[in-house]
C-alpha cells in the first residue's frame, strides 16, 4: 500500500537489525486518517469473507483493529495482557512471547466475547516471528471459532512469522511488506495487490 510505504519512508526509524520504530503514526501517537485508510484497505482485501469479529492484542493492535472494525461494521475484541478485577473468570488464555519486550505474557479474552459461531479476522500492527498471532490463533481454537484470515499493517519478511502462517495456509494480508533493512533504510517487497 503506497500511502503506508511512503509514510514509513518518511517517518519510520530503523533500530538495530530488526526493529522499525513507527511511534509517530502507528503505535504511540496515532494518525487517525491513516488508520481509516488502513481499515478500508483491509476491508477491500477481505471483502466477501464472512467476518463476524475482529480480534487483536492490546495495546498496539487496537488502533488498526478498530479502523478495520469500523470498515466492516463488526465488533472488535482485544486480548488483554493484564489480569484485572473485572477480568478473572471464564477466560481463554494463551502464552505469548513479546518480540519488543523480550518477556512472556499471558493474554486473555473473556469467553463471552468469542464463540463457536464467530468467523474471525485477526489484525495486528506488526508480524515479526508470529508469536502474537499464534497466541490469538490458540484462543480462537479454544473457542471453536473459525479463523478467516490475518491482516497485519507491517510484516517483516525476513523474520519467520509469515512463513509460519503460509505453511498453515492462512489467508494473510500485509499492507506493507519489508524485505530487509539495509544501512538503516527500509527495503520493501513488491506489493502485488496494487
Ligand atoms: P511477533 O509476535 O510476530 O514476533 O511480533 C509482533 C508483535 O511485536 C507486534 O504486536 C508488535 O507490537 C511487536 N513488534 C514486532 N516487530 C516490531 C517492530 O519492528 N517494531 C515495533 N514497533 N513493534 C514490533
Amino acid at each position: 500500500m503506497k500511502l503506508l510505504e511512503d509514510r514509513i519512508r518518511q517517518d519510520g526509524q530503523v533500530l538495530g537489525a530488526d526493529v522499525l520504530k513507527v511511534d509517530s503514526f502507528l503505535n504511540h501517537q496515532v494518525d487517525p486518517d491513516l488508520m481509516t485508510a488502513l481499515g478500508e484497505e483491509f476491508y477491500r482485501r477481505f471483502q466477501g469473507v464472512p467476518i463476524t469479529k475482529i480480534l487483536t492484542v492490546e495495546s498496539s493492535g487496537i488502533a488498526p483493529a478498530l479502523a478495520t472494525g469500523m470498515a466492516f461494521h463488526k465488533p472488535v475484541v482485544f486480548a488483554r495482557k493484564h489480569k484485572s478485577l473485572t477480568l478473572k473468570d471464564h477466560l481463554y488464555t494463551a502464552e505469548v512471547y513479546s518480540f519488543t519486550k523480550k518477556t512472556a505474557n499471558t493474554i486473555a479474552i473473556a469467553e463471552k466475547f468469542l464463540t463457536a459461531a464467530d468467523h474471525v479476522l485477526v489484525i495486528d500492527d506488526f508480524l515479526a516471528n508470529g508469536q502474537a498471532v499464534e497466541g490469538l490463533l490458540d484462543i480462537i481454537q479454544q473457542a471453536g471459532a473459525t479463523l478467516e484470515g490475518v491482516g497485519v499493517v507491517i510484516e517483516k519478511r525476513f523474520q519467520k512469522g509469515r512463513k509460519l502462517l503460509d505453511d498453515r495456509h492462512i489467508h494473510t494480508e500485509a499492507l506493507a511488506s519489508i524485505a530487509a533493512f539495509e544501512n538503516g533504510q527500509v527495503v520493501f517487497s513488491p506489493d502485488e495487490k496494487e
